[in-house]
């Protein structure tokens, strides 16, 4: 297997952060997408709803992987704009309301992005119901200054109902080893689909491999949904987030889930208000553990309650899909800012790039 350039997987890491994809707005993630995938692969569809999909042939065309990385980031939409010139957003995807405050936001409209503060509609300190602050902030109270004074003048800006807004936040690297960005979920998960795409460039697979970027996994596994009735994969494996920790705690679950300790290999995810969920066949297990170890990578196990992925959408798909997944362990996941191990992100990729190497597909 090729080696990985680590400063280019930052240099990824940092480019993929930086474009800005609320659910509902992906174009602008599944342009970059093309640009590193397009020149590698045979095939490239994009469908109504902002999918993207690149193919790359392999030896028997009826046996499809579909891998599935969510392009879209959790955002918000503007609700409306109140006759001082404050403008009110609802929420894309799950947040904590109450750490919204003082963010620096970007306000896409049909006249281009306007920059805005999150604030409320009074000061701060009059809206804290608890003298400590700890609950400060409700969606009701969000007021965003974009430097209008009236109605008529954030209107000039272009600002309407319904356009979106994303988090603002410049991406570092924390001693050497977590890289830090407002949308680590998943553009940590795309650049790993990407590099084991670029790992396996100059070789044919077995089966064909729909590699796809998906929209609006983060209000309920839309894009998912709509892309596997039209791929028809025999196999999946999402490449996501899951809910990691830095050193020896156990979270309220039970879960040993560390960011450094390698790539999750999915084992089980459910959600149980919803019962979307997904329980990874034990083969697709062992593939995907005789990949690592062959590459000598290290990996952990990945079991996420209360939370889900596009697997559980796919594996609905076609006549069933089997499908798995890699869990890339980050930390403040839906929060303003996310942590990722870098090294996890490259391993997951190597993992992955093996699997589809290797993957059996004379059933
Ligand atoms: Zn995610």
């Amino acid at each position: 297997m090729k080696t990985i350039d680590r400063e280019r997987a930052i240099r990824l890491l940092t480019e993929f952060n930086a474009v800005n994809g609320v659910s509902g707005d992906e174009g602008r993630v599944a342009d970059l997408l093309e640009k590193y995938l397009a020149p590698i692969t045979d095939e490239i569809s994009r469908d109504v709803i902002g999918n993207i999909v690149f193919v790359k042939n392999g030896r028997d065309p009826d046996v499809r992987v579909m891998l599935s990385a969510h392009m879209d980031e959790i955002g918000f939409m503007v609700s409306d704009i109140d006759d001082k010139g404050y403008v009110s957003l609802v929420p894309v995807g799950y947040h904590i309301a109450n750490i919204l405050v003082n963010q620096n936001i970007t306000i896409r409209t049909d006249r281009g992005d306007v920059p805005g503060v999150i604030g409320a509609g009074k000061p701060i300190h009059e809206l804290l119901t608890d003298p400590k602050g700890s609950k400060p902030f409700e969606w009701s109270d969000i007021r965003v200054d974009v430097g209008a004074k009236s109605a008529e003048e954030a209107s000039a800006l272009g600002v309407r109902p319904g356009d979106f807004a994303n988090m603002e936040k410049e991406s570092r690297v924390l001693n050497g080893k977590l890289f830090s960005g407002k949308a680590v979920d998943n553009r940590a998960g795309l650049v790993c689909m990407l590099l084991a795409m670029e790992l396996i460039a100059d070789e044919v697979p077995g089966a064909q491999i729909h590699a796809c970027g998906t929209v609006q996994e983060e209000i309920g596994l839309k894009g998912a949904e709509v892309l596997v009735r039209g791929v028809k994969p025999d196999y999946a494996i999402c490449i996501d987030g899951g809910i990691g920790s830095i050193s020896g705690e156990l979270d309220d679950k039970a879960r040993r889930f560390y960011l450094g300790k390698g790539p999750g290999i999915e084992l089980y995810d459910w959600c149980t208000d919803t019962c979307a969920g997904n329980i990874v066949p034990k083969q697709m297990v062992r593939a995907l553990e005789a990949a690592a170890e062959k590459e000598g990578v290290p990996y952990q196990y990945s079991i996420m309650i209360d939370g889900g992925t596009d697997a559980c959408a796919i594996m609905y798909g076609n006549h069933g899909v089997l499908t798995g997944g890699i869990s890339l362990p980050m930390k403040n996941l839906h929060t303003t800012i996310g942590l990722v191990d870098i090294d996890d992100v490259t391993n997951g990729a190597v993992l992955l790039a093996r699997y589809l190497l290797d993957l059996d597909v004379t059933r």
